[in-house]
């Protein structure tokens, strides 16, 4: 099985993301976590990339095309993915077709997280995650059970992403408004769009895309 989540910046795709890779063994293709890497990485896309995620704007098509073909031809023959954050452009969404038909994979489901701004930036600007594992937490809303401490693996370093502040989320939404709204219809016209709410809690985001996978 193979979906896209899409959605706003601070939808709750990532969260939801690792929820599907735990339940169904899918494997998560987030384009902004690969990114991260590079930056990490101080490779030359890196840090070309360091300045347009920092500004909240989006990295060019070429690049994120030829990146996510390659993780897609890396997981070929897994058990499905999952795409976080591809396509973001009404250009990353004809390619990824044009992809999808030539090496024969299908899209089951375009699953689209609803949230409204104000809350986005709320849940944006209170994010970090366990800077061993990963696993993310809010200053209000998920707090981990021990202060200091991850829940899932013990650690106690932390990180926050550079481009969660107020500033840069303004911008990653106006991006998302004016260059990855627009793909909706796209999909709407298809017939694979599903709606869910967003703002709804963790568990029932969750039980609402497990209905949708399933069929019920
Ligand atoms: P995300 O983790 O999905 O919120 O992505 C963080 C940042 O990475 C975005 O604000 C963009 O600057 C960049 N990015 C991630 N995915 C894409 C994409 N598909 N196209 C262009 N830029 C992207």
């Amino acid at each position: 099985m193979n979906l896209i989540l899409f959605g706003p910046p601070g939808a709750g795709k990532g969260t939801q993301a690792q929820r599907l890779v735990d339940t169904y063994g899918l494997v998560q293709l987030s384009t902004g976590d690969m990114l991260r890497s590079e930056v990490a990485s101080g490779s030359d896309l890196g840090v070309r990339a360091k300045r347009i995620m920092d500004d909240g704007q989006l990295v060019p098509d070429d690049l994120m095309i030829e990146m996510i073909s390659r993780q897609i031809d890396a997981e070929n023959g897994s058990g499905g993915i999952i795409l976080d954050g591809f396509p973001r452009t009404t250009g990353q969404a004809e390619a990824l077709d044009n992809m999808l038909d030539t090496k024969g994979i299908k899209m089951d489901h375009v699953i689209q997280l609803e949230v409204d701004e104000d809350a986005i930036v709320a849940r944006l600007s209170g994010r970090f995650a366990c800077s061993s594992c990963g696993t993310g937490y809010h200053d209000i809303y998920a707090k981990p059970e021990v202060e200091g401490v991850c829940d899932k693996c013990g650690a106690t370093e932390f990180s926050r992403r550079s481009d969660d502040n107020a500033e840069t989320v303004r911008a990653r939404l106006a991006a998302y408004n004016e260059q990855t709204a627009p793909i909706l219809p796209y999909y709407e016209e298809k017939g694979s769009l599903k709606r869910v709410n967003g703002l709804d809690g963790m568990e029932i985001v969750f039980a609402e895309i497990r209905g949708i996978i399933e069929g019920e």
